[in-house]
């Protein structure tokens, strides 16, 4: 008797883990090879620490965690051992490193089409939302080109330029308060964009072309005052890109954990970053129903080195210290969700994220 117990034991444990392997193989065999949209979300500042700290906060339960494929990525810059974000975020958007400071051009200052200008020059949409003026660094490295990321209104000018459907961010001053008298809200009108001001608006837009300014300048923090702006901008980024049937490329960036790191202020660090989670739960959910979305989350470098020295296993009165105001060399995590999301495991450059994302994309050449 005892015999057949074990056996139909047995026979129950290999006909489940059977169950299992199909299980696993008719996802990947459903998931298809290549994606058609990539969302690259950017927690400018955030290392491991800040992704920790976040862990325990949110009592050991992230969305980030929700991704399988985890990869290191080495953040130098061309000629520096500590990247700012302009170098970052070109190596990012363009395959190449350059000098801190530089947007998306070389050390000779030559132009580098990045994959934003890729992406639309292939047919499809794409989109840029951001925590900071939508002019500053990493959003900028995306779609503008020039040698020095201080130059905010040449940067605005280069908006004009592309065939971007999506920005929503701050930074209005820098296309409506300009030095050279300008209005460039009249320009991005008149190239049929809708422009909008107030953060209200966003809610009903159902447009296909939208240029949200919603600060003059950067955006509050969020618990003074930006609220659920990266929640709603986000949402109605991918809603109104998704209506491309050729797919599309956007780029999401929590601007302020990095703030939070020059300010040694582990609080504005932690909070900026558990929103950031929160909103990649948001994107993980489009991309789980979704099914054609590849959805990548990392950072440009880790600021403030910072470090958690103490506190109660329920990750109450954690306590952290900074070792600088400045950025750090550190590898930073990414993680990478949806078709193409094994191509994003190991150890690997910032500029390898371009390359990778071209190869799943199936774009030859940038040329
Ligand atoms: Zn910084």
């Amino acid at each position: 008797m005892k015999k057949y117990f074990y056996l139909i034991i047995l026979f129950a444990i290999i006909t489940a883990s059977c169950d299992i392997k199909k299980e696993q193989k008719a996802n990947t065999e459903q998931q298809p090879k290549k994606p058609k949209n990539i969302i690259l979300m950017i927690g400018d500042g955030m290392g491991l620490t800040q992704m920790y700290a976040t862990y325990k906060v949110k009592k050991d339960n992230m969305n980030i965690a929700r991704c399988r494929h985890i990869g290191l990525v080495n953040t130098s810059s061309i000629d520096e051992l500590i990247t700012d974000s302009a170098a970052s975020g070109t190596a990012m958007a363009t395959g190449e490193k350059t000098r801190n400071g530089h947007i998306s051009v070389d050390t000779a200052g030559k132009r580098l089409k990045t994959i934003l200008e890729v992406a639309e020059a292939n047919g499809k949409a794409s989109g840029l939302v951001a925590t900071a003026a939508i002019t500053h660094a990493t959003p900028a490295s995306f779609i503008a080109h020039n040698p020095d990321r201080n130059d905010y209104e040449a940067i605005a000018t280069d908006f004009l330029d592309t065939g971007i459907d999506v920005f929503i961010g701050g930074g209005l001053d820098h296309f409506d308060k300009r030095e050279d008298g300008l209005l460039l809200t009249d320009s991005l009108k008149a190239r049929g964009y809708d422009v909008m001001t107030e953060k209200e608006e966003l809610l009903n837009y159902q447009g296909n072309q939208l240029a949200a300014l919603l600060y003059a300048k950067h955006p509050p923090k969020v618990y003074e005052g930006r609220q659920d702006f990266l929640e709603k901008a986000s949402n109605k980024a991918i809603e109104t890109l998704d209506k491309d049937k050729d797919g599309f490329f956007l780029m999401i960036e929590s601007s302020q954990i990095d703030w939070g790191g020059h300010d040694n202020d582990a609080d504005y660090v932690i909070q900026e970053t558990v929103e950031f989670d929160d909103i990649v739960g948001k994107v993980l959910d489009f991309a789980e129903k979704d099914g054609e979305t590849l959805v990548i989350i990392t950072a440009d470098h880790e600021t403030g080195g910072m470090t958690v020295t103490g506190g109660s296993l329920d990750g109450e009165n954690l306590e952290y210290h900074f070792s600088t105001g400045h950025h750090t060399p550190l590898f930073v995590p990414l993680f990478a969700y949806g078709p193409g999301a094994e191509e994003f495991t190991g150890i690997y450059e910032n500029t390898a994220i371009f390359d990778k994302m071209m190869q799943v994309f199936g774009f030859e050449n940038k040329e």
